[in-house]
């Protein structure tokens, strides 16, 4: 079985220069042994990557960049940054097209600059997407000054992976602290808050009335649909005699403008569910790599009870017909 995975992140030169400039003008310098080896990962778009991917049978990578906590100083440097780290990305693309494709990082601080360089990026050899990574500044995506994005994706007819990322500080404070630093830490991101996040950032951008204006577009949102898969039902009766302003129900835009994968989440129960809710068509296999291992997610395609023809879908054909994958 043929397997392509479309959360996969690398670390790329420009922005861990970044980091490690703030790291030392923070006196901060040591990291465990687990965290350099993942940043070892992280930073590898070639032999160890590929040895992983062998090693656990993965075909074909769609490689994003990691979601950074560093914020850049100025709308230049989040271009400076965005542009090195997808001119980085083509180049490892370049020498591997049988193996990697990518989608685009974007400037965010600057919207008008984040479509140029979704576009510039689009461009570049493998590129099928851009993946953005949650709020900016506290605002989310359907905020109006983001609109020059989704127009853009919508013109180049690819689509955008959305996300996690590191909650709002007001956010952090609020909904995830009273524990120790591990525990608010898990709390506020793979533990709970930034599921929820993507949940909610979903529901704004359907509930803004973005796939009115842009029937077509196409977002992708990992973990097993963010919650909302498990919440749909609940979801309509709530806003059906609400959400005034939208020609369809909030179920009818989630089956039309979203795929979900598979990312960081092996067990059958909310892949089932997920097949019940959305069919297999809009379901694609994804690992998280590095921060899930390869052999895992294999695993748990190669066991799962489902038809055949859905493993296909869902291991390698969804993804090469809404990426358009010539190599894969
Ligand atoms: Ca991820």
């Amino acid at each position: 079985m043929r397997t392509i995975t479309l959360e996969e992140h690398f670390l790329a030169d420009s922005f861990k220069e970044k980091m490690s400039s703030i790291a030392t003008n923070a006196g901060k310098g040591s990291k465990t042994v687990a965290a350099n080896a993942l940043q070892a990962k992280l930073s590898d778009l070639g032999e160890m990557r590929l040895k992983d991917m062998d090693a656990g049978g993965i075909d074909f990578q769609v490689i994003s960049h990691t979601a950074s906590s560093i914020l850049p100083s100025s709308a230049e440097e989040s271009v400076r940054l965005a542009r090195a780290a997808n001119d980085q990305l083509a180049r490892a693309i370049s020498a591997h097209p049988d193996r990697f494709a990518g989608f685009a990082t974007l400037p965010m601080l600057d919207p008008k600059a984040a479509a140029a360089e979704l576009e510039r990026a689009i461009h570049l050899p493998g590129f099928k997407g851009v993946m953005i990574n949650g709020t900016t500044n506290g605002r989310f995506l359907d905020d109006p000054s983001f609109l020059p994005i989704f127009e853009r994706a919508v013109a180049l007819d690819v689509p955008i992976y959305l996300h996690p990322a590191e909650p709002p500080e007001v956010v952090r404070k609020a909904y995830y602290s009273g524990f120790d630093a591990g525990v608010n830490y898990a709390l506020s991101a793979a533990g709970w808050g930034w599921h929820s996040e993507v949940g909610i950032h979903v529901l704004r951008l359907i509930l803004s009335g973005l796939f009115d204006r842009l029937p077509t577009l196409q977002i992708i949102i990992g973990h097993m649909g963010e919650m909302i898969p498990f919440m749909l039902a609940r979801i309509n009766d709530r806003f059906i005699d609400v959400a005034k302003n939208l020609q369809q129900s909030v179920p009818e835009y989630f089956l039309q403008n979203f795929y979900i994968t598979t990312s960081g989440f092996f067990t059958n129960p909310p892949l089932l569910l997920a097949l019940q809710i959305m069919g297999a068509d809009r379901i694609m296999f994804s690992v998280d790599y590095p921060y899930s291992t390869n052999e895992q997610g294999r695993a748990f395609l190669d066991h799962v009870s489902i038809s055949p023809q859905d493993k296909e879908k869902i291991s390698h054909l969804n993804a090469a017909r809404v990426l358009k994958l010539k190599d894969a």
